[in-house]
């Protein structure tokens, strides 16, 4: 049997396979430290899962509209107004299987045979692989911790050809944790508006910011910018709904519609009563989502004291997510050489920078409990000595 030849041009995702390891290592009894993975280890808030049950019993059990359930469309849409400065109505929003897959339809809608794409390193695993499936040419631009691992303006003008369709920027990043300011988000909103390119952004860790932080979103800038830019958001690292699959698109309508039309043939709506739970995470108390914030602070600096004081490694002080990028440069090791002797030796699993286009690095992930931060971190150290 022949497989289709798109299907040569992707991998599966390597902090997935990294996360099932360190899982059945788990499973076999082993006392696995792990920092890989890419969600909340938080349970979904109560009055979410409440408002789901609900649904369930109200017989929220059946199709519905393809684009969304229109009161979640209006509460997404009061939210991005609201909190993001971003004028748009239900219609400009469409409600998709998680961040993961607007992202996958958009490029669907969006992208053609030979249409670039910016992606600056180090990225989310995803980017480049969606815009292969979209027939599309991923444009990798490398950063250096120098700039806090983000691109420059000048970068980005470029890495930009008459063939660049669109721009991705995920800000706070991941795998970094770093954010743009709001000064860098304006300048990069000038190039973009210059060369009249599309613009993604990926806002999934919006709300979870350090140090008084504030997230700019780049629609936010100007009109002109506003006109050119896709909100990608999504309920699962806010609200810890992972699982859930709730997640949008919001942006000019024609693309709004065109999506729709491609995702009432791929997937229809979003599961219905998981919309219902979306609605009380948006409508509800906002503590939870300040509560889990405050956990991940805490962590966050335990975490980076610690890997600043072993020798061989170094760090700097991301604004957001929840991910420490690590510089192993020093241990002269391929990064995934690096995290597959930490997980063997040392029981500890974390993300090798080769699988988001960087060498020398390593993703730490501090979703994780104090105490598997402090036993992981003890055991880090006693490995980096060991090889320097
Ligand atoms: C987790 C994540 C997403 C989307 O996750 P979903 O579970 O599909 O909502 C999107 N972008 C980045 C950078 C992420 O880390």
């Amino acid at each position: 049997m022949k497989l289709a030849n798109r299907v040569n041009r992707v991998t599966p995702s390597m902090t997935l396979a990294i996360s099932a390891k360190a899982k059945a290592m788990k499973t076999e009894g082993l006392d696995v430290c792990s920092f890989s993975a890419g969600e909340p280890d938080f349970d979904t808030p109560d009055h979410i899962k409440a408002a789901a049950k609900q649904a369930l019993d109200e017989g929220k059990t059946r199709y519905g509209p393809a684009a969304g359930e229109p009161a979640l469309r209006q509460a997404i849409a009061e939210k991005l107004q609201a909190e993001n400065g971003l004028c748009y109505g239900a219609d400009n929003v469409i409600v998709t299987n998680g961040g993961k897959h607007s992202l996958y339809g958009l490029m669907m809608a969006l992208i053609e045979p030979g249409d670039e794409v910016i992606i600056p390193a180090p990225y989310w695993v995803s980017y480049p692989e969606m815009v292969q499936l979209a027939d599309g040419t991923p444009v990798i631009v490398p950063t250096t911790k120098e700039t806090g691992y983000k691109i420059t303006p000048e970068q980005l003008r470029q890495a930009i050809t008459p063939k660049t369709k669109l721009f991705v920027l995920n800000s706070p990043s991941n795998p970094t944790g770093m954010i743009y300011s709001p000064e860098e988000i304006r300048a990069l909103a000038e190039v973009v508006v210059e060369a009249d390119i599309w613009v993604v952004s990926d806002e999934i860790y919006e709300k979870i910011l350090y140090d008084g932080s504030t997230h700019l979103s780049i629609g936010a800038v100007s009109p002109e910018a506003y006109d050119r830019t896709l909100v990608s958001n999504g309920f699962a690292k806010a609200y810890s709904m992972t699982g859930w699959r709730v997640g949008y698109l919001a942006g000019p309508i024609p693309v709004i519609k065109a999506l729709t039309t491609i995702q009432s043939h791929a997937t229809s709506n979003v599961c219905t009563f998981a919309q219902y739970g979306a609605i009380a995470a948006l409508r509800g108390p906002q503590d939870c989502v300040e509560t889990m914030r405050l956990a991940f602070a805490e962590r966050r600096q335990v975490i980076i004291d610690r890997i600043k004081a072993i020798p061989g490694l170094t760090c700097g002080e991301p604004q957001g997510a929840f991910y420490l990028y690590v510089d192993i440069s020093q241990l002269g090791m391929p990064s995934l050489d690096f995290c597959n002797r930490l997980l063997d030796e040392k029981y500890v699993a974390t993300v090798p920078g080769i699988s988001f286009g960087t060498e020398g690095t390593a993703r730490i992930s501090y979703a994780t409990g104090m105490e598997t931060i402090l036993k992981g971190m003890d055991r880090l150290e006693a490995f980096v000595k060991a090889y320097s």
